[in-house]
């Protein structure tokens, strides 16, 4: 294992998206610096795979706001596919047995729902996704899934104020190659420690001591990028204690999305590549399909909140039976000969991730700011949850990793 630096200008914790972004700032300059990984590998929550011949996105797998995405220009410009279909999330539930009159139905009440969203954050008590949902509508279990599925959380437990932070330009791209394959090469030639997991950052010298798996490490700035799980739970350690960032990590917590990929054999008479089908429009426990995408011979499917951590913790056989059993009700019994498991995510026993992507509980939509502050002008903090607009993605999380590099070399420039 190679050995690295032990002191350096600026430490950098994490060489996910947002630690990835930083170290490219600092790269180059006069400054030293360090990324100090957990894991063997970059990349964080976003995770390429390649099975069978095909890439599979584990985590990230969309170019979010892609108009907006510091990351498309940079993907197209390394040469990477960028792929323009836009995926048709839940508006097509003709194809989960449902009439034209009723789809348009669900469009109008979701539509309605967003005008309420906004209205409602604009009050001075911020409440709970759900305080704005009829008892008894027609499509509250599929109000409640799509939340799950974007969100990683149901409506009660997310922040109405936060969730109307957050901008979507409605663009939404894809990667060919996957999206881990982008950070892996953004991280090129970046010096970053893999399997050095950090455990106690001592603040209280005027060297900042980094406790490491390998030993420990000195730098006079150091920018935290972990997930707000691994604050909330002391996996990472502040001396002096900094409660007010715990209390924020705690506001903050990571929802939980899992995706399980299946191989499809033979043709589906009737279907065109790409498409997307919603298991059921009755129930919160549900999953979302993506068929054939890209062409590829598979069915990716994706599931939130409670109910997906329940099915991570039963395991991939309970995640594609649960698939088979909606697949067969949407496409009859033959596709059960057609399908068999490819593979599966479990976010929330991941030991470095604990979660997929952080949402804000009601009255906490100012935690992300409180996390973003940095200390004694010290200490940064960047990763997707302390993003102002585009929280829960990698861009987002890229963009923090820039401003948190910009704001440590200011202040070492001031020193
Ligand atoms: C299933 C799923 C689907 C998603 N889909 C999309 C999508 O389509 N588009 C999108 O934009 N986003 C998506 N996301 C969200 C996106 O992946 C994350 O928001 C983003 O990657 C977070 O980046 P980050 O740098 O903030 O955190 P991370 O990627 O978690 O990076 C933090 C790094 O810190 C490391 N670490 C943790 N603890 C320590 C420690 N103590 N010491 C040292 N290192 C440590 C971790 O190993 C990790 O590498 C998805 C996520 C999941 C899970």
């Amino acid at each position: 294992m190679a050995r690295f630096r032990s002191e350096v200008d600026i430490a950098v914790i994490g060489a996910g998206a947002a630690g990835i972004g930083a170290a490219r700032r600092l790269a180059g300059g006069s400054v030293s610096t360090l990324v100090l990984e957990a894991r063997d590998r970059v990349g964080g929550r976003v995770h390429t795979i390649d099975p069978t011949g095909f890439p599979l996105d584990r985590g990230a797998e969309w170019l979010h706001s892609a108009d907006r995405n510091p990351l498309s220009p940079i993907a197209r410009d390394l040469g990477l596919e960028v792929h323009r279909r836009p995926p048709e999330w839940t508006t097509r539930l003709r194809r989960s047995g449902e009439t034209i009159e009723a789809e348009a139905d669900w469009i109008a009440t979701r539509e309605a729902q967003t005008r309420a969203r906004r209205k409602a954050a604009a009050e001075p008590i911020d409440q709970p996704l759900a305080s704005l949902v009829a008892p008894g509508g027609r499509w509250n279990e599929l109000l409640d899934a799509t939340s799950s599925w974007g969100n990683g959380a149901e409506l009660d437990r997310v922040s109405v104020k936060d969730y109307v932070r957050y901008e979507d330009s409605g663009v939404n791209w894809r990667l060919r190659e996957g999206y881990g394959r982008l950070l892996e090469r953004l991280a090129d030639g970046l010096p970053i420690a893999r399997d050095t997991a950090v455990s106690r950052i001592d603040h209280a010298g005027r060297a900042i001591r980094l406790e490491t798996a390998r030993g420990t490490v000195t730098a006079r700035r150091v920018i935290v990028t972990v997930p707000t799980s691994i604050l909330a739970a002391e996996v990472l350690r502040f001396d002096p204690p900094l409660p007010d960032k715990l209390a924020a990590a705690a506001g903050l917590p990571l929802g939980v999305d899992n995706k399980l990929f299946i191989s499809l054999s033979g043709r589906l008479p009737g279907i065109d590549p790409d498409i997307y089908l919603v298991g059921s429009t009755t129930s919160r426990e549900t999953m979302s399909y993506q068929v054939r995408p890209l062409d590829r011979p598979a069915i990716y499917t994706f599931f939130g909140g409670r109910f997906a951590a329940a099915l991570e913790r039963e395991g991939q056989g309970a995640m594609f039976s649960f698939a088979a059993g909606e697949l067969v009700r949407l496409l009859g019994n033959d596709i059960r000969r057609q399908i068999t498991p490819l593979a599966s995510t479990a976010w929330l026993q991941d030991p470095w991730a604990r979660g997929s992507y952080s949402y804000a509980l009601p009255g906490h939509a100012e935690d992300r700011a409180l996390l973003a502050a940095p200390v004694d002008d010290r200490l940064f903090f960047a990763g997707e949850a302390t993003s102002p607009n585009f929280f829960s993605t990698a861009h987002g999380a890229y963009l923090t990793g820039l401003t948190a590099a910009e704001a440590a070399l200011a202040s070492l420039a001031q020193a």
